[in-house]
């Protein structure tokens, strides 16, 4: 069987209904990569039905996570006030996702950030983010590109020669495309930047003393078509599920 990779979701309201979707290339790309793309909704937080799932029970359910892009994080969940230029928030699934997120930081689940997934595990382990690219000092406006151009590449990121990032790209610098308008700032200790813009962004990290940890700020999945190189990083995920998997057995447990 398919590793079975986990999917946080958007949601909005609309008719009195609650929405949940991700963009299809986040699903494509695990597909491609050999996984079993699962969409998670954002169900235990503010749940109309009793006993809304477990984080245990979802988390049973799966073999790897990936942390999607999306909406700005609150930014009490990093100790500030929201500033004028933070974006749009979405506190439930802020909540959903940063409790799913230590939850499988404990089980020492294989995970993959993107985008808003990057800034989402900093938070949890203690990091805090710019609210807008304006507030740090040198950034270039180009990081915030367009919706039309969310498929373009935008900027060069460099990635530390050693690092596992590099190794799972093999290659230490490209091209990438880039729609965040957020960035990381104090990084997690656990974290280490190990990809950079040329204006100094941190466009990568990993976690070390973690099985498997790696996040990045551009969006690899959008990248596929015509990079397929970009692939790579899901196969590294769904490789990482899967000897997780083999370590718990047939019955899932540990
Ligand atoms: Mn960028």
């Amino acid at each position: 069987m398919r590793p079975r990779i986990g999917i946080t979701s958007w949601h909005h309201e609309e008719g009195g209904e609650r929405w949940e979707y991700v963009p299809e290339p986040y699903s494509r790309a695990t597909a491609q990569a050999g996984g079993l793309p699962l969409i998670l909704p954002t169900i235990h937080v503010g749940a109309a039905f009793k006993p809304a799932p477990t984080l245990d029970e979802l988390l049973d359910a799966v073999d790897g996570l990936l942390f999607t892009g999306g909406e700005d994080i609150h930014p009490s969940f990093y100790g500030e006030p929201i500033e004028e230029r933070c974006g749009r928030i979405d506190q439930d699934r802020d909540h959903f996702e940063l409790e799913l997120a230590q939850a499988a930081l404990d089980r020492q689940i294989p995970i993959v950030g993107i985008c808003r997934g990057i800034q989402l595990l900093n938070v949890v382990l203690g990091g805090s983010l710019y609210q807008d690219l304006s507030y740090r000092p040198g950034t270039l406006p180009y990081h915030h590109s367009s919706r039309e151009k969310r498929y373009t590449l935008i900027h060069k990121v460099n990635l530390q020669p050693e690092s596992h990032l590099a190794k799972v790209f093999g290659r230490s610098a490209f091209d990438v495309t880039s729609t965040h308008h957020q960035l990381l700032k104090d990084v997690a200790p656990p974290l280490k930047a190990v990809a950079f813009s040329d204006d100094g962004v941190v466009e990568g990290v990993e976690a070390e003393n973690y099985p498997f940890l790696l996040a990045v700020q551009w969006h690899p999945e959008r990248m596929i078509r015509k990079h397929p190189e970009q692939l790579a990083l899901f196969q590294a995920l769904i490789q990482a599920a899967s000897s997780r998997r083999e370590r718990r057995g047939p019955s899932g447990s540990y």
